[in-house]
């Protein structure tokens, strides 16, 4: 998925709702070791380790006190034993011993999920760097190497959580500490979830590395971007053309990783090793490019940004790169890089002035370019896009758009701000990514357009509006959970409340809203080297857009993210006057003031008490005539028009 997933279901297929997507995760979750009801996926049903289960039969076959041999004698001679066969540091059956399960740790969540209840062992730790070393073989559709995670404690721990596909085997796992001494650990793999047992209890502040060496073939994206994995196709001319795409499954379907969205390592190093002549395109800057004898070459990408874990990707192929700059409006020279197949490079080439455009665009509306220090990257795939953090995934072909702009550029470009700059701590809060950039692709096309332009747009999207469940749930959500919920709410939804809060507070405090959402202090949009990236939520937003207006919008809130029904205009005659009167779900108070046309003038009526009584007009009588406001119904004319009314 997931960013324009539905933006781009539509466009292909008609309009359609997250439900319609394939539901792979069942039929592809691979559970190993586990045999009958050990298959469910309670950790406490996970036996333990025969070793223990043996302790106590060898105990009890001892016939009298005299002849039992203390059992603390037995335990250690058992774990000397154990530790000497290797046991200890490797558990390679994938069950979870019994002293894994804490009763802390809830289920595991499914590997082709993301988010939802942080498990209690997750919230014991913050992922601080991750360093990726992997071959990428093109032949085999197989990665392999090794993943280092550095962890720093947050709460008093003896077990760690990990997320890995099962699908990966774990050749190695290794617990160090900040100066490489290694802790004795063990750990198991099953159902997606790594637990780790390091042989000491690890304390609040304390830093450690897990290195874990692993190989397998990943999940592969069917419908990529939509569903995730790797994508191995060929270009034309029969070179491996690869792309990673897993928003809505998280990154454990190809490293170990917290998947959950509240997490971002502060920085990030992948080696990527390929076969000649590929090249790797991917996060933060390019440091170096190893060639081997063996024409196989390593690429050494590095960012010092915070980096969400679906954000980091492989993109591998016959690239060319078109090696540009753009100049932020801070001033500072941004590397402008666009990796293209040589067949694409001339339409690249033309497209490239645009691309610069909708980069100055939002940087006018929203604040300096969030990564310039390293670079501003797209990338061409065999998907049609993605957000990945300065390496967007670009596939749209270079057709453009309805409004004559490419679509798919702006939409993924705003994600710099709205999900990279400024992150929903929960997926409850993705309308925030989705709503604000399908938004700001209208206000691109009003400032290229014109109004009309903007309009036709808002009045498009307002017919795919489903408005089924409440745009924001009120507990931790799962990302599949929110997609199969919401799909094209979070974008048509999203952006239509965003037109109607301007109606409300007008173009000038949205403006200011939506840029100190990306940065709350203007301070912060001096700072390039990532001190601004932060987590935000709904909260959050609702508090910076009544501290701008000035006005007490929870109302408006409650309504349009806390319920799904949209608001009514109920229009009532009797006699010679109009009743118009808002009706709302649960009796929310709704007093949204309402633009009422009287032959060709407009003018705006307070509804404090949610509704207002207006005389029978002669001239035609339109409500809300320019469509600002999301409700059930789109401009209401009052009356029959061919009925003779009155003064
Ligand atoms: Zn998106």
């Amino acid at each position: 998925m997931v960013s324009v997933k539905q933006l781009a279901t539509q466009l292909t297929d008609g309009i359609q709702s997250g439900n319609d997507l394939p539901q792979s995760r069942a039929a592809s979750t691979v559970y190993h070791g586990l045999e009958g009801n050990e298959k469910h996926s309670n950790p406490k049903a996970i036996p333990s380790p025969p070793i223990f289960k043996h302790l106590f039969d060898i105990q009890r076959t001892m016939n009298t006190p005299a002849q039992r041999i203390p059992f603390h004698v037995l335990l250690m001679c058992a774990l000397v034993v154990w530790l000497i066969s290797g046991t200890a540091c490797r558990h390679t059956d994938n069950k979870q011993p019994k002293d894994f399960s804490p009763g802390t740790a809830i289920s595991p969540r499914p590997t082709e999920d993301s988010g939802g209840t942080l498990d209690p062992m997750q919230a014991r730790f913050d992922v601080q760097h991750i360093d990726l070393d992997l071959k990428i073989d093109p032949k085999r559709n197989s990665i392999s190497g090794t993943a280092r995670l550095s962890l720093l404690m947050l709460e008093t721990t003896d077990s760690l959580l990990l997320d890995l596909d099962s699908r990966f085997k774990i050749n190695a796992l290794k617990v160090r500490s900040t100066e490489q001494a290694e802790i004795p650990s063990r750990f198991a793999h099953s159902e997606g979830a790594l637990y780790i047992r390091p042989s000491i209890t690890l304390n609040p502040s304390q830093r450690i590395h897990v290195e874990v060496a692993y190989q397998g073939k990943p999940q592969e994206a069917e419908r990529a971007p939509w569903d995730g994995g790797f994508t191995w196709t060929e270009t034309e001319d029969g070179h491996p053309w690869i792309a990673t795409t897993v928003q809505g499954e998280g990154g454990d379907l190809w490293f170990p990783c917290k998947d959950h969205p509240s997490d971002k390592p502060e920085s990030v190093d992948l080696h990527i090793t390929v076969p000649d002549p590929l090249v790797v395109a991917a996060n933060g800057k390019l440091i170096s490019t190893e060639r081997h004898s063996n024409k196989w070459s390593t690429y050494h990408w590095q960012t010092h940004h915070p980096i969400s874990n679906y954000n980091l990707a492989l993109n591998i192929g016959p690239y060319e790169v078109i090696d540009s700059t753009y100049t932020s409006v801070d001033g500072t020279e941004v590397p402008f890089l666009f990796w293209v197949l040589p067949s694409s490079r001339e339409k690249a080439e033309q497209a490239v002035p645009e691309f610069k455009r909708h980069l100055n665009f939002y940087e006018r509306w929203l604040g300096p370019y969030p990564f310039r220090d390293e670079k501003y990257g797209i990338v061409e795939t065999p998907h049609l896009g993605m957000e990945h953090q300065t390496i967007i995934a670009y596939g749209n072909q270079f057709r453009g758009g309805p409004h004559g702009y490419d679509w798919l550029h702006h939409h993924e470009l705003g994600h710099e701000w709205w999900g990279n700059l400024v992150t929903a701590d929960d997926w409850a809060h993705f309308w925030l990514h989705e709503g604000t950039c399908t938004y700001m692709q209208m206000l691109y096309a009003e400032e290229r357009q014109g109004a009309m332009a903007y309009h036709h747009g808002m009045y498009t999207d307002r017919k795919r509006i489903k408005s089924e469940f409440p745009m924001v749930p009120d507990q931790a959500t799962s990302i599949d959970t929110i997609d199969e919920q919401l799909g094209v709410d979070m974008y048509f939804k999203g952006s239509w409340i965003l037109h109607t809060l301007r109606y409300l507070i007008g173009k000038e405090h949205l403006q200011t809203c939506l840029r100190r959402f990306n940065y709350p202090d203007p301070s912060l949009e001096t700072n390039a080297d990532g001190s601004a990236i932060h987590f935000s939520n709904t909260k959050d937003f609702i508090g910076l857009v009544e501290e701008v207006s000035g006005q007490d919008l929870q109302w408006f809130f409650d309504v349009y993210l806390k319920q799904a029904a949209l608001p009514k205009l109920i229009e009532k005659r009797e006699g010679d006057e109009w009743t118009i009167q808002w009706d709302v779900p649960e009796g929310h108070p709704f007093p949204m003031p309402l633009e009422i046309e009287k032959g060709g003038e407009i003018k705006k009526y307070p509804m404090n008490e949610g509704r207002l009584t207006i005389p029978v007009h002669s001239k035609q009588v339109l409500l809300d005539p320019n469509n600002w406001i999301l409700k059930e119904r789109r401009s209401v004319l009052l009356g029959n028009p061919y009925e003779e009314t009155f003064d």
